[in-house]
C-alpha cells in the first residue's frame, strides 16, 4: 500500500481482508483523498470472497485494492473461526452514510453512480437533506453496458470528485472502477451493492433486532428472492472456509 500505514490483514480463501473498523477504515479513506492519487476500497462479504475465489480476474482486482473491509456476518465468522477475529463489520451502507457527513463538514465531492435511473439521485437528495452541505457533485444510473463505460467515465470526470460510490453489483462495479480510475481520477473509488437503494428509500434495512441475530440475509431475501443466487454461496462459503482450516 502506497499510503495510510501498515496493513494488518486476515487472508479468507488466500483473500486479504483487512481487520478494520469503521472509525479506521474512514481515516484511511481521508489518508487516501488526501495523497491525491486514485485508490480502490473494496468491502468484502462472504459471496465477494467465493467469486474472487472461482474468478481470477476478479480475484487480482480485490488483491491489488488498498483497503478491503469485513462486510457482513459470514466475514466475522471466518475471522473467528480462524482464531483472528474482526473487530465489526465495515459495510458500504455505513462507510456512505459516514462520508456523506465528513463531506459536509470537509467540503469532499461525492459522486453517485448506480442503481435504477433516479434512484441515486434520490438517495443524493434524501443524504443531502440529512446532511446540509455534504457535496453529492452527480449521480448517474447503473444500467449501460460496458461498452458505454468510457463515455459515462467522461460525464463523472466532468464533474471532479473525490469521491465515487459505484452501486451496481460486485464484480461489475470493481471492473468498472479499475477500467475507468485514469480517466475519472476520484481519490477514492469503492463498490457499495444495494446501497442507493436504501437510501432512496427503495429498500429498507432490516430492523435492528434482526441484524442483532444475524438474518439480515434471510430478511434481505424475502424482500427480494431473486437474491437466491447469492445467497446459495453463503453454505460454499462457509464449507470452503471450513476445508481451508484455520
Ligand atoms: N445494478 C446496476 N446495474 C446493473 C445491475 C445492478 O446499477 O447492471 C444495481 C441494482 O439496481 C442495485 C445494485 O446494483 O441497486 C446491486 O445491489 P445488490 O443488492 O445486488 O448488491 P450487493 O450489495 O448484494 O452486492
Amino acid at each position: 500500500m502506497a499510503d495510510g500505514g501498515k496493513r494488518d490483514c486476515l487472508r479468507i480463501l488466500g483473500i486479504p481482508v483487512d481487520r478494520v473498523t469503521l472509525k479506521e477504515t474512514l481515516c484511511r479513506i481521508e489518508t487516501f483523498i488526501a495523497s491525491g492519487k486514485p485508490h480502490l476500497v473494496v468491502t468484502a462479504d462472504a459471496t465477494a470472497i467465493v467469486i474472487a475465489h472461482s474468478d481470477a480476474n476478479f480475484r487480482s482486482l480485490v488483491e491489488s485494492a488498498d483497503l478491503v473491509t469485513p462486510d457482513g456476518n459470514g466475514i466475522l465468522w471466518a475471522g473467528k473461526y480462524k482464531g483472528h477475529r474482526f473487530a465489526e463489520r465495515v459495510s458500504g451502507v455505513d462507510i456512505l452514510e459516514r462520508l456523506c457527513a465528513l463531506s459536509a463538514e470537509k467540503g469532499y465531492r461525492l459522486y453517485f453512480l448506480g442503481a435504477e435511473p433516479g434512484i441515486a439521485d434520490l438517495a443524493a437528495r434524501q443524504l443531502q437533506a440529512k446532511y446540509p452541505g455534504c457535496k453529492i457533485v452527480g449521480s448517474h444510473h447503473g444500467y449501460f453496458p460496458s461498452d458505454s463505460d468510457i463515455e459515462v467515465a467522461q460525464k463523472i470526470a466532468m464533474t471532479q470528485p473525490d469521491v465515487l460510490f459505484a452501486a451496481m453489483g460486485m464484480p461489475r462495479q470493481e471492473q468498472f472502477i479499475r477500467a475507468t480510475e485514469d480517466l475519472i481520477r476520484a481519490k477514492v473509488a469503492m463498490g457499495v451493492g444495494g446501497s442507493f437503494d436504501v437510501y432512496s428509500g427503495k429498500t429498507k434495512r432490516a430492523p435492528i433486532l434482526i441484524q442483532r441475530i444475524k438474518l439480515e440475509w434471510l430478511w434481505r431475501l424475502m424482500l427480494n428472492p431473486s437474491k437466491i443466487s447469492k445467497v446459495r454461496l453463503l453454505p460454499r462459503f462457509v464449507l470452503l472456509v471450513r476445508k481451508e482450516g484455520r
